[in-house]
């Protein structure tokens, strides 16, 4: 991509329209994840249920491994943006790819925060 880079705005705006692909039959419950990486490229992720519950993965969780099986690794990404709030988990994996800032809808407000301030004391090894 060349160019301006994304606003906040606009990856929100392409995670509404990723969110429309998720596959949540049981919950209803449609997310999408837009991962904008800093070459300019743009990975998004969608929740994808299974009929055993647990099985399910989470938008965020679809954006970064699908980002990572195309070859960015942790420290590519600079911003992530999703239709909900993410989940403790999810928060965990922002971590671990070295996300740099995280953009969410929450009720009817948009909040934007670091990965730090999302998940203090993250899981280390
Ligand atoms: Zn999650």
């Amino acid at each position: 991509m060349t160019g301006q880079p994304l606003s906040d705005a606009e990856l929100l705006a392409l995670a509404d329209a990723a969110a429309e692909r998720a596959y949540a039959p049981y919950s209803r419950f449609h997310v999408g994840c837009a991962v904008l990486a800093r070459d300019g490229r743009v990975i998004e992720g969608v929740n994808v249920e299974n009929a055993s519950y647990p099985l399910g993965v989470c938008a965020e969780e679809a954006a970064l491994a699908r980002a990572i099986a195309e070859g960015y690794r942790p420290g590519d990404f600079a911003v992530a943006a999703i239709t909900a709030s993410p989940c403790g988990g999810c928060r965990q994996w922002f971590a671990e790819m070295g996300v740099e800032r995280v953009v969410f809808r929450n009720g009817g407000r948009v909040v934007e925060m670091t990965v730090d301030e999302i998940l203090p004391e993250q899981f280390e090894l």
